[in-house]
């Protein structure tokens, strides 16, 4: 198939290299158009503009950071809806708000164009891998006809629901992502003030009813003070913001999660923002995270 993909980042880079790799013809645009130059000399045709990949391709993909940017990828000068015809599917792979999500749906079915939301979970390893975990929103005929291309990138694909549903999927895992990071470096803090080998916990706490994938993960790099992203704070920080609206507007109350935002929050505050999720052991563990 002639597919598009708008986002070459940590997380498209690897994805799209997939789709090309199952042997599709691929059509790519980012803002920085450099970071196309490895999957151009694989044989990947490099777009001008969103606009000049949806002219080019049957599906188009996109994985951008926020909300605003996919609405600048859609329907800003240069987006998608200036091309798009009847029949165009968009994949929207970025994790960002599933209310905007539903009104940029509804604004793409009048040109005939057809939408899923596609977040992903796995990590950058998960990317490469072809392993990540997909949660799609979205008609059940239009995620029959893109199974296919969401096999080549993930293990776990699941439709969740009608548009939207795939990213209010994604912030429920967001909140797990966070409060198990807290997890985590509360409790190797509390091993290591008690005089306990962290390193020695991790391994066994990992395979108990205690473990997580946080733990298993990146606890270890915890305990190496091995900060590198991986998965930024600033991105989880704009994701606890997408948790915290979608709360709001389910007029519910989460305080563990509520917490867990004003630790992250003081964590990019003091710089850290670039830095991966673990390195919250920099702001936990410390006698004022309490007034966080
Ligand atoms: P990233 O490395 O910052 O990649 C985003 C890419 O989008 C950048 O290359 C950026 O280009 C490009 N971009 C931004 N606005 C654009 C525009 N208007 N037109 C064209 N290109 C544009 O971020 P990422 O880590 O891949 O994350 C992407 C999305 O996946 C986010 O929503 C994130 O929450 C989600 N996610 C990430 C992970 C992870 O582990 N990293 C895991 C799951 C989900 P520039 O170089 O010009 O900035």
């Amino acid at each position: 198939m002639k597919i598009g993909y708008i986002g070459i980042g940590i997380m498209g880079l690897p994805m799209a290299g997939n789709l090309l790799k199952a042997g599709h013809s691929l059509y790519i645009h980012n803002r920085t158009l450099s970071k196309c130059d490895s999957l151009a000399a694989q044989g990947a045709t490099v777009c001008a503009s969103p606009a000049e990949v949806a002219e080019n391709a049957e599906v188009v993909f996109i994985n951008v950071p926020d909300t605003p940017d996919v609405e600048q990828v859609i329907f800003g000068s240069n987006g998608i809806s200036q091309s798009a015809r009847a029949g165009l599917t968009v994949i929207d792979n970025s994790t960002i708000s599933p209310s905007t999500t539903r009104q940029f749906a509804e604004r793409l079915q009048d040109k005939g164009v057809e939408y899923l939301d596609a977040p992903v979970s796995g990590g950058d390893v998960g990317a490469q891998k072809g392993t990540l975990a997909i949660m799609v929103g979205g008609d059940e005929h239009v995620f029959q006809k893109c199974l296919p291309l969401l096999e080549i990138l993930g293990s776990k694909i699941v439709r969740v629901g009608p548009v939207g549903m795939g990213q209010t999927t994604k912030a429920c895992n967001q909140l797990f992502c966070a409060l198990h990071m807290l997890a985590c470096c509360e409790g190797i803090s509390l091993a290591r003030k008690a005089g306990l080998d962290p390193a020695v916990m991790v391994n066994v706490v990992s395979s108990g009813a205690g473990g997580s994938w946080a733990l298993a993960n990146l606890g270890p790099k915890i305990v190496a003070d091995d900060l590198d992203p991986g998965f930024m704070i600033d991105l989880l920080c704009k994701d606890l913001r997408l948790v915290m609206e979608l709360a709001q507007e389910a007029e519910l109350s989460l305080s563990g999660i509520n917490l867990a935002q004003g630790l992250f929050n003081k964590a990019q505050a003091e710089g850290l923002g670039r830095l991966g999720t673990q390195a919250l052991c920099r702001v936990v563990g410390k006698s004022d995270s309490l007034n966080a």
